[in-house]
Order: structure tokens, then C-alpha cells, then sequence
């Protein structure tokens, strides 16, 4: 057999490569098992070799492997969210379970991938939004113009639910910074909601991101019909802090307010996130934008990333210089912030060095703790050893007076002994 040198295919990676080229999908179940290609693909990382095989004709669904798993569920177990992403782009479906009834989701959280979780359970493809540009029935024009598909469905994939990043998301695309259009992405929000709860598997959890999302295009709109500085002075009113501590009261209340309004009662979700939110009084922790995060996205805690002060995106690291106590992802987040957080600024540096001081105190004393605890430990062990050597010596006593014999030369050795015996 002749060695491969780098680069070169073994004789079954040419035979895969030709059948893939060749744009034969149905020969692309030839792994043992029942793996495809794609899967094998998909749980190593591979994200080019996933895409060649995407491209030609490799099926997503392929539901043929022993324990039912799906390309999904090993592109959710490589914990790689672009490969995640591909494969719902390509039309995975997000609620087929395998041998043990366990979704994509649901497996890719078992094993701790918790980014892969957040793009399956937000996504929502471009094709079932696009159903609603098309006029329906009777209808003369859609409910939705083909032109606002795009900016809303940028606005419905963000995984970052801060409504000030929502805002901004919003200005950003002057298609949407009008009364009337957003009245229309908020009508279709409506719509996909109740549908996500009527279907036959009921998605509660899309069905809370479109409510959310309702919620926050009808707060743009209503701040367009009487505010002259447009959407600003919303993110202004969101940004605001209160002026004890800077807790932004307002996005606290609207957020509290979007999951009262959400229109289906009896939904778990719902219930659960009612239970979390109303014993805890305003500007405690969990706030409710942590606890919408977690239920809609599945992030659990912010410990391993930090998160902007402003808009909430993840990552952020530029601290405020004063306080150091808020962190930006850009300055011009800072600069938005800096109306409100200057009242509050000066009080957490104080609060910052307070603490800082404190802390070194703490260290101090217990160095010298430490200190002490040593010379104690010395100085018992060296009167442990006096008391040793004492009762040695006392020991020695007892037995030269006693008489023994075998002491006796010692007693004859003594030069006192040999003048008296001289005498
Ligand atoms: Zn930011
Ligand atoms: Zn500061």
C-alpha cells in the first residue's frame, strides 16, 4: 500500500468526494450507523465541508440513524453556531426528538452548548416570514411589504433582547422608522405568536420573542406620533437611571409590561416567567431582562461573558474610566449612556475604592493572622520540645538516684567520687 502524502485522499474520501461532485445526494447515506456525510461533518466542526455537501443536494433531514440523531442535533453537540445555523438556513427542522425524545435543543443543552441552544431556539427562517409578502386569500395586497421583510427579520433573529439594542435596530433601517410600517411588522409579529401557539407543537417560546417584539415596534411607533427627536428620546427614557443607583426603572417597567400583556394566559412559559419576576421589587436582582433572556434564549447566567452597559451586547469591554464599575462594546454606547450614568459615576467610584480598601484591609489582617498563627505554631512546638527534653532530664534524675547498677560506673566516673576514694 502506498503512503499518502499531505494533501492527498484516501481511496474513500475520493470515492465520497466523487459522489458529492457528482450531486448524487441519495448515495450520501452510506455511513455505517446510519451517519451521513453531513452528520459526520457537522459533529467534527467541518463548517466548508458541510456547506460543499449543502450545496449539493445532501439532505438536512436525513432521519435514517440508528438513535434518530439529526445533523442539527451534531451540529448542536459540536457546539460550533455557524454549523448550527447552516443547517437551519437549509431547512432542519427544529422538533424532530430522537430514540431517547430528546430535540436538538434540548441535546445541545444537555452537553452544555449553550450558544448552539440560543440560534435553534431563535431562529425563524426567512422563507416563513416571507409567506406573509405575499397577499393571501382574498386579500388584494400582503400584510406585510416584501421591502420590510429584510430589516424584520434582522430585528427577529437578534439574540440580544435589550430593548435598547431592539431600538437601535430599528433606527438603523430608515424602511422602519415610520409609524405605518411599524404598525404592519407589529401586526404580522401578532400573528406569528398566535400561530406559534395554535400549532399542533406549540412553540412558547417563539411565541413570547414575537410578543416581545410587538410590544417593542408598537412602543417605536407610539414615540414616532409625538415625539419630534424620533426614537432617540426612547432610548434616552430606556437608558435612564434612577437617581439612587442608576437602575433604568423604565426598561425595567416596560419589560415587566410586555410579559403581562402577552395574550395567551394559560401558557407555561408565561407563568413561569410571572413567578420569577413579580416577588422581586424594582432594581433587585433578576431583573426581567435577565429572566426573558434566559427563557427565550437559553442563557443561563452571565458569568462567562460581559455585557454592555447601553445595549447588552455581549463581549464588552471598555470600562467607564472614572468609576470603572460599567462596561461599553463602543464609545458610542458610552455616550449615550453618559447623561444618566454621570449622575450616578462619581457614587460608584467612591463605592469602587470603599470596597477596594476595604479588601485590602481584609488582606492585611489576615497576613498578619497568618504571621501570628506561625509564631504561635513556633513557639508551642518549641515549648513542647522544652517540656520534652525537661521531662527527659527528670526522667535521667529519678534513675541516677535510684541506685541501679547500671549507672554505677557513671557514679564512679565522677571526679568528686575518685578524690573520696583517694582519701
Ligand atoms: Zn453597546
Ligand atoms: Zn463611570
Amino acid at each position: 500500500m502506498s503512503t499518502l502524502k499531505k494533501g492527498d485522499l484516501s481511496s474513500s474520501e475520493k470515492e465520497l468526494f466523487e459522489v458529492i461532485t457528482a450531486g448524487k445526494p441519495s448515495r450520501l447515506t452510506l455511513i455505517p450507523y446510519g451517519m451521513t456525510p453531513l452528520m459526520h461533518a457537522a459533529y467534527k466542526g467541518k463548517a466548508d465541508m458541510c456547506k460543499l455537501l449543502l450545496q449539493h443536494g445532501a439532505d438536512v433531514n436525513c432521519n435514517e440513524h440508528e438513535h434518530g440523531y439529526t445533523a442539527l442535533m451534531f451540529a448542536g453537540l459540536s457546539g460550533k453556531t455557524d454549523i448550527t445555523w447552516m443547517m437551519l438556513d437549509a431547512g432542519a427542522e427544529t422538533d424532530v426528538v430522537n430514540s431517547v425524545g430528546r430535540t436538538a435543543a434540548q441535546m445541545a443543552a444537555f452537553v452544555g452548548q449553550h450558544d448552539c441552544v440560543t440560534v435553534i431556539n431563535n431562529f425563524f427562517s426567512r422563507a416563513r416570514l416571507d409567506y406573509y409578502t405575499k397577499p393571501q386569500g382574498l386579500e388584494k395586497e400582503p400584510k406585510l411589504p416584501p421591502k420590510l421583510a429584510g430589516p424584520l427579520h434582522k430585528v427577529i433573529m437578534s439574540t440580544n433582547l435589550n430593548p435598547v439594542k431592539m431600538v437601535m435596530l430599528v433606527k438603523e433601517n430608515p424602511l422602519l422608522v415610520e409609524v405605518e410600517a411599524l404598525e404592519k411588522c407589529r401586526r404580522v409579529m401578532e400573528l406569528i405568536c398566535e400561530m406559534c401557539i395554535k400549532q399542533q407543537d406549540m412553540n412558547e417560546v417563539l411565541a413570547m420573542k414575537m410578543h416581545y417584539i410587538s410590544c417593542m415596534l408598537g412602543k417605536c411607533a407610539s414615540f414616532l406620533k409625538d415625539r419630534e427627536d424620533k426614537l432617540d428620546g426612547l432610548i434616552k427614557s430606556l437608558l435612564k437611571g434612577r437617581d439612587s443607583d442608576g437602575f433604568p426603572v423604565y426598561q425595567e417597567k416596560f419589560i415587566r409590561e410586555c410579559i403581562r400583556k402577552f395574550p395567551y394566559c394559560d401558557v407555561t412559559l408565561l407563568q413561569q416567567l410571572v413567578r420569577s419576576i413579580a416577588p422581586v421589587d424594582i432594581g433587585n436582582d433578576p431583573t426581567a431582562l435577565s429572566v426573558l433572556t434566559q427563557a427565550i434564549t437559553g442563557q443561563v447566567g452571565f458569568m462567562d461573558a460581559e455585557f454592555c452597559t447601553s445595549c447588552g451586547e455581549k463581549g464588552a469591554e471598555k470600562r467607564c474610566s472614572v468609576c470603572k464599575m460599567v462596561i461599553y462594546c463602543e464609545k458610542s454606547c458610552q455616550k449615550m449612556h453618559w447623561f444618566t450614568h454621570k449622575k450616578v459615576c462619581k457614587k460608584l467610584q467612591e463605592q469602587r475604592e470603599k470596597q477596594e480598601a476595604e479588601s485590602a484591609k481584609l488582606r492585611m489582617q489576615q497576613s498578619k493572622v497568618r504571621c501570628v498563627c506561625v509564631c504561635v505554631c513556633v513557639s508551642e512546638e518549641s515549648k513542647a520540645v522544652q517540656e520534652a527534653a525537661d521531662s527527659l532530664q527528670e526522667l535521667s534524675v529519678e534513675s541516677s538516684s535510684d541506685g541501679a547498677p547500671s549507672d554505677s560506673a557513671a557514679v564512679n566516673s565522677d571526679p568528686t567520687s575518685i578524690a573520696a576514694a583517694d582519701n
